[in-house]
């Protein structure tokens, strides 16, 4: 089976839709076809910097949702980061291999340091990519399910793996993306010439899965569309309704085609109230199956620390055959 890895950070609190629709949804189906490492990626979010009571709670309550959402411990490994010491450490050797022009690069470093200024920027920050290259050629994954913002990091890990196995051997599997087209970027309700992003999205534009559904039915209800009232699928003309359509398309299952058939002649209004109770329908349910996890923090530990296990064999192996390609003398 063709292996798979990825990873979601516990800041924030609930994930949102974005997350859900971009990455865990892929993360779901693909533990039936792929051999699956899903991670909290603890790690990259003390980046920012993080009051640690709430670092601890965010990271299990990522794991709750992951499971609420449908991972299945018995058919993935799914873990917590920091759980796993090898990442830090073959981060370390991957940051010796990176060139300073290269790293910054990363167009993510300017978006995400900008509200604090690139001077007071951690050097965690300006790396985080880095490490991100680190946790996937760990575990030689041969895809990385994540959203289009992801797409220049995976390229950085692509050719960090070709130049590793250049310069000492063949080491690390060289990953590709796993991008769906239709669901790469959803947008924010309020701006949808922006990514949906815990960061940069204001209250109103953001769908959290944990908030209350009502709420979430008002937002739908409010987003922002365009002044003409056709329903037609134009990312370009029309990014409001063309979000909208997006989502509903993903989440029901139903064509885009057949969504604009369903919809023509009927109005914004009547698309919205529709969508509303589409996502009221799927995060009621995820909400409910989230709690129960929270509710037995044993049973979640214990399914992370299995996890941890299973995802310390691999690492431990790719580290060890890194140490050695490098030339470290081995410990006796
Ligand atoms: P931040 O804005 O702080 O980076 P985020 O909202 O991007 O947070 P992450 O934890 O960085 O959340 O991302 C988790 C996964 O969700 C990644 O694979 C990312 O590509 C994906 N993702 C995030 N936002 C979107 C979006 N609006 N559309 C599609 N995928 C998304
Ligand atoms: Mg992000």
């Amino acid at each position: 089976r063709p292996r798979v890895l990825s990873g979601i950070q516990p800041t924030a609190g609930s994930f949102h839709l974005g997350n859900y629709l971009g990455a865990v949804r892929q993360w779901v189906a693909l533990q039936e076809s792929h051999d699956a490492f899903y991670m909290v990626v603890d790690l990259h979010a003390i980046t920012l910097p993080q009051d640690p009571g709430a670092l601890r709670a965010n990271t299990r309550l990522a794991a709750a949702q992951l499971l609420a959402a449908g991972l299945d411990p018995a058919r993935c490994t799914l873990f917590v980061q920091s759980h796993v010491p090898e990442h830090a450490q073959l981060a370390w050797v991957m940051n010796c291999l990176t060139g300073f022009g290269e790293a910054s690069r990363m167009t993510q470093f300017k978006d995400k340091s900008a509200k604090q200024g690139a001077d007071r920027a951690s050097v965690g920050l300006f790396t985080y990519p880095i490490l991100q290259v680190a946790d996937i050629l760990l575990y030689q994954a041969n895809e990385v399910p994540v959203g289009e913002d992801q797409r220049q990091h995976i390229e950085l890990t692509r050719d960090l793996a070709e130049r590793f196995n250049g310069r000492f051997g063949q080491t690390f599997t060289v990953p590709k993306p796993y991008i769906l087209k239709e669901t790469a970027k959803i947008f924010d309700l309020q701006d949808p010439t922006i990514k949906m992003s815990k960061s940069a999205s204001t209250p109103k534009g953001l769908v959290n899965l944990l908030d209350d559904p009502k709420a979430t039915a008002k937002k739908i209800k409010s987003a922002v569309t365009d002044t003409d009232t056709v329903i037609r699928f134009d990312p370009v003309e029309k990014p409001g309704v063309s979000n909208l359509l997006g989502i509903y398309s993903t989440l029901t299952g139903t064509g885009i085609a057949e969504l604009e058939e369903k919809y023509a002649g009927k109005g914004y209004g009547a698309l919205k109230t529709d969508l509303a109770e589409v996502v009221v329908d799927f995060v009621t349910p995820f909400r409910e199956r989230t709690q129960q996890y929270l509710d037995d923090p044993e049973t979640l530990d214990s399914i992370l620390a299995e996890g941890a296990e299973k995802a310390r064999v691999v690492a431990a192996e790719t580290l060890a055959q890194t140490y050695a390609k490098v030339g470290f003398l081995p410990a006796k």
